[in-house]
């Protein structure tokens, strides 16, 4: 990211090790939505110069000396949320947000991310996961952010054995949410989207019910469709300020509206997120707004590997643009700016 608006390739010197850092080479990235909100959107302010990226897997070929479970040459899962482990926010529990609101996302934020030759990763041992044997680079690269922040979603919906969900948004992350929620045990999952090559997907992880919200009130069918019930959680996972209306009015009371949503468009606090009145139950009716920003960490990475090498879900079929070579990297990003139809993830694999 040169500036807002703006991307290119830059030369920056290698980043250097501190005691218990590791500099990492990518093997598979890929770019994400909060990329294309940071460069084109400013969502998180004007950045000049700074390196995107944070998805990855890569080859570690630095640690530094107190470093003890990695060294040069290993394959690892490199974390999207990388926090620092000691810090105030992590000891009560929320280490996705040290040092401050988001404050756990470094890579592409607060310091340069992972879309170049060499990248530097705080603190090793319990920031990085060793890549299981096997594990395909393109399912592998889901981890980092796509099945943690998805997942998330589900967790956070705290969804019941049987429980009605429904996920507003079907690009890589909500298709993580329904593959979340089926795993969480949810009976009905209704997916609320577009795109075929994302519907298709939907059904695989265990949608039940497509609703588009283009050709129809997303709160009408949803309603229709359950007798007038609602739903027991929502995950919201796409859309502009005004999906938290479709959100709330289709929640029973007692349900969980699960944010993994990145507003990133708007002008600072003058821009508002409506919440209906009566559909919010006149802000009574318990009905729990969730909000969390993606998980990381090594344990965290590890679980997800879990998941994927014993078959309980495949990330690989969100894969729908593999490119081969560091230098496709642009193609990539500007892929997820446009969306084609046909898309739901680019993939970038670089030989090392
Ligand atoms: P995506 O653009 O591929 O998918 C979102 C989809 O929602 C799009 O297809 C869009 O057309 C659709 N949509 C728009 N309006 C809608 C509506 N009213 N109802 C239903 N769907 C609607 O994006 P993605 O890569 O899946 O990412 C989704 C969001 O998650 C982005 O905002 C991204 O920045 C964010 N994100 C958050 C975290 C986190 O830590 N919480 C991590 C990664 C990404
Ligand atoms: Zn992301």
């Amino acid at each position: 990211m040169l500036k807002i608006g703006e991307i290119g390739w830059i030369e920056k010197d290698r980043p250097a090790c501190g005691p218990r850092d590791a500099i990492v080479k990518p093997l598979a990235l890929a770019p994400c939505t909060s990329d294309v909100h940071t460069v084109w959107e400013g969502a998180i302010g004007e950045r000049h110069n700074m390196i995107l990226g944070h998805e990855a897997l890569g080859i570690v070929d630095e640690v530094g000396s107190e470093v003890r479970d990695f060294k040069p040459g290993d394959r690892v899962i490199v974390p999207a949320i990388t926090p620092d482990w000691d810090s105030e926010a992590a000891l009560r529990g929320f280490p996705s947000q040290t040092g401050g609101p988001l404050g756990g996302w470094k890579f592409s934020n607060f310091k340069d991310g992972v879309f170049a030759e060499f990248f530097h990763v705080n603190l090793a041992d319990s920031n990085l996961a060793h890549l299981p044997e096997g594990m395909s680079l393109e399912a592998g690269v889901m981890l980092p952010d796509m099945l943690s922040t998805g997942f998330m979603g589900a967790e956070n919906a705290k969804i019941e054995f049987g429980a009605t969900v429904a996920v507003l948004g079907i690009g890589p992350v909500g298709l993580c949410g329904i593959a979340g929620a089926r795993l969480g045990g949810a009976g009905r999952i209704f997916a609320v989207g577009t795109r075929p090559a994302a519907i298709k997907v939907a059904k695989e992880y265990g949608a039940t019910d497509i609703v588009s919200y283009k050709e129809g009130n997303t709160v009408e069918q949803i309603l229709n469709a359950t007798g007038g019930a609602g739903v027991d959680a929502v995950i919201v996972a796409g859309g502009g300020a005004e999906v938290m209306m479709d959100a709330i009015n289709v929640a029973k009371p007692g349900s969980v509206i699960s944010n993994i949503n990145y507003f990133g468009q708007g002008i600072g606090d003058e821009d508002l997120i409506p919440l209906p009145r009566v559909g919010w139950g006149f802000g009574i009716a318990d009905k729990t707004l969730m909000t969390g920003l993606c998980p990381g960490g090594r344990v965290r990475m590890e679980r997800l590997a879990e998941v994927v090498t014993h078959g309980r879900m495949d990330p690989s079929p969100m894969a729908t643009h593999v490119f081969k070579g560091f230098d496709r990297l642009e193609e990539a990003l500007l892929l997820m700016k446009e969306k084609p139809r046909d898309l739901i993830k680019p993939v970038v694999l670089v030989e090392q």
